[in-house]
Parts: structure tokens; C-alpha cells; sequence
């Protein structure tokens, strides 16, 4: 594989910019563009939802310091969309049909909020963007009727934000708990008797179908036949992965994203892909791993530089994120399906200081800690090692013990 000299970035979100910062990090002294539709520099997303939405600050955390992108020979294309990738050619499209070609290519699109038919208008939010998160902020008024679509991760944060505002929250969501499909039922109650006690009206097993207009007032229906009156509506129904470039490049997609190898190759030669587009091959699991995370975009982003510069180091590190919402933090590591795998909690859940454990097969797939910080390395280690360990000295041992003897 020949050294490149032009490498050509798609997406300024956290991934692509740590990619690019990564390259000259070490030491590569070709050309890198990156190109992203956005007007500010990178920043990351996970404030939006916490701090900026809380105003505790109106700034995010920027992916690097203000200058560092000139800084360091970085062209970073603000406001410039691409439109079309030719793989054979080893060119990308801008919107008004510059071409540019590169050596190697990444993409890093990311993702944007999946949009329910009928649920659009003047307050009607969604939350991705810094300006996105501004402008839901402003709305948040105490007493403000806030409704939020989905209670999901991002809809539960807004719902805690929204109430330490003052507004009144109604949650609604086709499931009987929130966050169900990734926490399982008995750790979703947690959350769901977390936002009731902090006066959340909680619309569970109900889907919104749309707005109406009722005396002059905007309303969102449900399928029981209620109306909620509305001032602000927030949709919250997860991510759709950006992969149209790839799709009409004829690429190979997987698990809704692009599939790549462990070395985050897609099946264009000379074109890599990381962060929530990603769908990559990974050791310790069965089929493709796509997740939707601030420390994947990190990590891959930084990953992939070595691998562009002529590495084939597969990428391995487990799925890590993070929650805020009122007093209760958590960490997730790992990835677990809670329909098949067998759960053991650690203290109590009625305490929301607790660890949970999902295993499968007796190996450990995941970990989450509430409001419990001191073990964050011994929970890493079982879960990067699959460590093959009982449910009591889940719920008992020195995890830090249980943790070494595992590696
Ligand atoms: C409000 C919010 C809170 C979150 N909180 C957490 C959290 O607490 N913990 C956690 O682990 N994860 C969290 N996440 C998820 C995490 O932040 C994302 O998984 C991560 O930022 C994805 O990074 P990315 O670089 O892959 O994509 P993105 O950040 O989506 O960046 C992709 C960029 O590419 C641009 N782009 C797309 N197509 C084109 C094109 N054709 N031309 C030019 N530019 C293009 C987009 O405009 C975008 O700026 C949160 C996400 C949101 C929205």
C-alpha cells in the first residue's frame, strides 16, 4: 500500500474531526480536507442534551481549540455539503459540482433525527445540532406544555432538562417503559419511576399519531383517542444513519449502516468509515456492530487514522456511553441484549446506586453503573474479557478481584 497524500474527509462531527486532528497527531504532512455541512467547528454532541440544554453554558465541548484546524494544516470546509462519492475515480462532489479527489477517503456522516410523518411546524423540534439545542432550550419556559415524542435516550434527558426548566412533560412512547429494548424491563423501571417522581406524566404503551389544531391551540393526538395540548413538541425517535453517499456509491451497506471490516474498510478500495454510519466486524460479537456513541465516534475517529495511513489494525474496544438525567449518572459498557441475556443486579435498584450485569452462556456482555464510580476499570476488564463469572460474585466478590482473575 503506498503512503497517501490526499486525504479527504466527509463529516465534521466528532469522528471525522478526531480522525483528521489524529493524522497530524501523527505526524502525516499530506493534505487533509474535511468537509461538513455545518457552520461552527466540531464540537461534540453529548451537551446538548445535558448542559446546554440544562444552561449551565451555551457552548459545547469543541472537538479541538479554537485555531487548531489552521493550526495544523487542516482544511476544514465548513458549510459545504458533498453530494456524490465515485469510487473509481477516488473523487467526492461538492453540492455545486467541484470535484475533489483523494488517495483515501473517510466517511463520517453520522446521523440525523429520524422525523415521524406529520409531526412538523413552528415548535415542532428535533435535537442534533448546537443550534438545534439552542433554539429547544429557549422554549423550555416553566409551564411550558412540553410533549416529547419517544423516550429513548435523548427524550429522557430533554424530559429532565425540560422539568428542571419548570415546564410541564408529557413522554409518550409505543412501549410500556422507557428505554425498554436496551435496558430491559426491570432496570427501564428505574427510569420510568425516576421521571414520574420528578413529575413527569408518562404516556407509555401509546403512540402519538399526529398534530391537530384545537381553538386556535396545537394539540398531538394519540391512538387512545386523547389530545395533549402542546406549546412545544419534541421528537425524539432515534437516529437515522446518513448513508446516502455510500448507497449511491453502490458500497456495501449492513445493519443500517455501512458494513466495514475490523480495520474499518468499506468494500470501496481506499474508502474507510467510522462512527454511527459504521457497521464493522468485530471480534467479540456475532455479525456487524453499529452503535450510536460518543466514545465510538472518539475512538474509531482516532482508530482510523493509522489505518489510513497504510495500518490494518483492527478496531476492538466495546461499546461505551453515558446518561445524565437529574441526580442519576450511569455508564453503559458493553452490549447486551436484555430479552436473551440473564441480568444480576448489584445493591439495589430501588437505592439508584447499583451495578447491573446482563451475562449470556455465564460470560458477561455488559455492565451499567448508576450513580456508582468506583469501579470503572474492573467493569471494562469483565466485559472486555467476557469474563466467565457466576451471578453471586457478580452481586458479591471485589470486583476489582473478580476482575483480575478474569483477564
Ligand atoms: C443530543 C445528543 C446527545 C447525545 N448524548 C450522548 C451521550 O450522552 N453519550 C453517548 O455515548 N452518545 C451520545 N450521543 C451520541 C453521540 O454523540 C454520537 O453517536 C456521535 O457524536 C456520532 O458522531 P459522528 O461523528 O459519527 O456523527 P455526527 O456527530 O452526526 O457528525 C456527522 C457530521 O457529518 C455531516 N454530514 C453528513 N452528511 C454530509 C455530507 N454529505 N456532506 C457534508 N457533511 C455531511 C453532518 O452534518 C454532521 O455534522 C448523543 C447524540 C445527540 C444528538
Amino acid at each position: 500500500m503506498t503512503t497517501p497524500r490526499r486525504i479527504v474527509i466527509v463529516g465534521t462531527g466528532l469522528a471525522g474531526a478526531t480522525a483528521a486532528a489524529t493524522l497530524r497527531e501523527r505526524g502525516f504532512d499530506g493534505e487533509v480536507t474535511i468537509f461538513g455541512r455545518q457552520s461552527h467547528d466540531p464540537y461534540e454532541l453529548p451537551p446538548l442534551s445535558k448542559a446546554i440544554m440544562l444552561g449551565s453554558t451555551d457552548e459545547p465541548d469543541w472537538v479541538r481549540p479554537a485555531g487548531y484546524y489552521p493550526d495544523h494544516a487542516i482544511d476544514l470546509r465548513l458549510s459545504t455539503i458533498i453530494t456524490a462519492l465515485r469510487p473509481a475515480e477516488h473523487r467526492v462532489v461538492e453540492a455545486d459540482d467541484t470535484e475533489h479527489p483523494y488517495d483515501r477517503l473517510l466517511l463520517a456522516t453520522g446521523s440525523r433525527p429520524r422525523t415521524l410523518p406529520g409531526f412538523d411546524g413552528p415548535g415542532v423540534h428535533t435535537l442534533r445540532t448546537l443550534d438545534d439545542s439552542l433554539a429547544l432550550r429557549a422554549a423550555l419556559k416553566p409551564g411550558a406544555r412540553v410533549v416529547i415524542v419517544g423516550a429513548g435516550w435523548i427524550g429522557c434527558e430533554v424530559a429532565a432538562a425540560a422539568r428542571t426548566h419548570g415546564a410541564e412533560v408529557t413522554v409518550i412512547d409505543p412501549l410500556p417503559q422507557p428505554l425498554l429494548s436496551v435496558l430491559g424491563e426491570e432496570i427501564a423501571a428505574v427510569f420510568r419511576d425516576l421521571h414520574a417522581e420528578h413529575g413527569v406524566t408518562l404516556r407509555l404503551g401509546t403512540k402519538a399519531t399526529g398534530l391537530a389544531t384545537q381553538d386556535g391551540a396545537r394539540v398531538v393526538r394519540l391512538d387512545d383517542g386523547s389530545e395533549l395540548p402542546a406549546d412545544v413538541v419534541v421528537v425524539g425517535a432515534g437516529a437515522v444513519p446518513s448513508t446516502g453517499l455510500a448507497e449511491q456509491a453502490g458500497l456495501e451497506l449492513a445493519a443500517g449502516g455501512v458494513a466495514v471490516d475490523a480495520a474499518l474498510r468499506t468494500s470501496a478500495p481506499d474508502v474507510y468509515a467510522v462512527g454511527d454510519i459504521a457497521a464493522h466486524d468485530h471480534p467479540r460479537h456475532d455479525g456487524r456492530v453499529r452503535v450510536e456513541h460518543w466514545s465510538n465516534a472518539k475512538e474509531q475517529g482516532a482508530h482510523v487514522a493509522g489505518n489510513l495511513l497504510g495500518g490494518d489494525e483492527p478496531y476492538t474496544a466495546e461499546p461505551y456511553f453515558f446518561s445524565d438525567q437529574y441526580d442519576l449518572g450511569c455508564e453503559y459498557r458493553g452490549l447486551a441484549d436484555p430479552a436473551r441475556d440473564e441480568l444480576t443486579v448489584r445493591g439495589t435498584t430501588a437505592s439508584r446506586e447499583f451495578i447491573a450485569f446482563w451475562r449470556r452462556d455465564g460470560r458477561v456482555t455488559a455492565a451499567l453503573n448508576v450513580n456508582a464510580w468506583d469501579d470503572g476499570d474492573a467493569l471494562q476488564a469483565l466485559v472486555d474479557n467476557r469474563a466467565q463469572v457466576s451471578a453471586q460474585q457478580l452481586a458479591e466478590a471485589d470486583l476489582g478481584e473478580l476482575a483480575a482473575g478474569a483477564r
